[in-house]
């Protein structure tokens, strides 16, 4: 089997064991990052601190069904920030673009994931949708309309992941430390913006975060994206190609916290990370790439999956605006 990269030229067609041979040695790049210590796992929770900072997972999938993989790719642990994007394609395809954008922006914000500044001192809406303030303002247009066992559902079809549970622990604990994400939901009941009560809207917040994936899920999402919503599958169609071109290019923009802007520059592929150690990618050959590596760097990024992601991308012209 051989799949078209889009680039005709230097790479043109290229052979599985080609790419999977890129995919060992941009493995073995983050390794070396982590062997040298490199790198913290989140401690804002017990269940996040606990995590051993050597382990690190990669799952590249492809419209076929092959899957790439180095690590345990099947080993789960919280998506956290990554079910932002699950929140936004549900408002997407429950309201549709005009309507999510009247409530949330779409620009990067240069602050901390989880920052109240300009919420409070500048802007009513918050930036975007990938940010803790923009993720609780979608989640306030969920919480009414769906159940979370509905939500979860959704998160199961877009992760083509029928296992995907929530983690109690992690929820417990992000209900018991979530008080800034709380804060973030009554500042914005005060200003008029949320949609819902602050505290079911939190919960669902939660919830989300605390949903159980593994480096495979993560692929499938990404697959998902890549095939512009489309299950390749089963054939069935997700999320509205439009919708999906949005999310990807909010992703691109905003997805991976104060290196969004290096990330797009370097690696170049729509992608969203957490604070799991999760960084889910749509990479336009059609593939997903889910990468798992706990131990972040200064920006909340798994700081072996990003030297990985830097390796996969150059060798295999995964740029989006790589010369065609
Ligand atoms: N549960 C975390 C929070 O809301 C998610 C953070 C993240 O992954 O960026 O603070």
């Amino acid at each position: 089997m051989h799949y078209y990269t889009y680039n005709r030229d230097p790479i043109g067609f290229i052979d599985k064991a080609a790419m999977e041979q890129v995919f060992r040695e941009g493995y073995e790049n983050g390794l070396d990052i982590l062997e040298r210590g490199e790198g913290k796992v989140a401690d804002y929770i017990p269940a996040l601190a606990k995590a051993d900072p050597k382990d690190f997972a990669i799952c590249g999938m492809l419209i076929n069904g092959d899957i790439i993989a180095q690590g345990d790719i099947d080993r789960r642990f919280s998506i956290q920030s990554i079910s932002k994007v699950i929140n936004l394609a549900v408002a997407l395809r429950t309201y549709g673009v005009d309507e999510v954008f009247r409530h949330v922006m779409m620009e990067p914000s240069g602050d901390e994931f989880n920052s109240i500044i300009k919420l409070d001192t500048k802007n009513s809406l918050p930036f975007n949708p990938l940010i803790n303030a923009g993720a609780i303002e979608v989640a306030s247009m969920l919480v009414e309309k769906y159940t979370f066992e509905e939500m979860l559902q959704f998160a199961r079809e877009l992760c083509m992941d029928p296992s995907i549970e929530l983690d109690e622990e992690v929820y417990r604990s992000e209900f018991e430390t979530g008080n800034r994400n709380r804060a973030i939901a009554y500042l914005l009941q005060s200003k008029g913006v949320l949609l819902a009560d602050p505290q079911k809207t939190v919960d669902l917040y939660f919830k989300m975060c605390s949903l159980s994936v593994s480096a495979k899920s993560l692929a499938g999402l990404g697959l998902v994206l890549a095939c512009d919503g489309m299950n390749p599958f089963s054939r069935e169609s997700l999320i509205r190609p439009g919708y999906v071109r949005c999310i990807k290019s909010i992703m691109f923009t905003c997805g991976l916290y104060d290196y969004s802007g290096e990330f797009g520059v370097d690696v170049g592929i729509p992608a969203k990370s957490g604070v799991g150690g999760g960084i889910m990618c749509a990479a336009r050959v059609p593939m997903g790439i889910g990468l798992w590596g706990p131990a972040l760097d200064e920006h909340g990024n798994s700081i072996a999956s990003v030297r990985a992601l830097e390796h996969i991308s150059h060798r295999l012209h995964l740029h989006v605006f790589d010369y065609r």
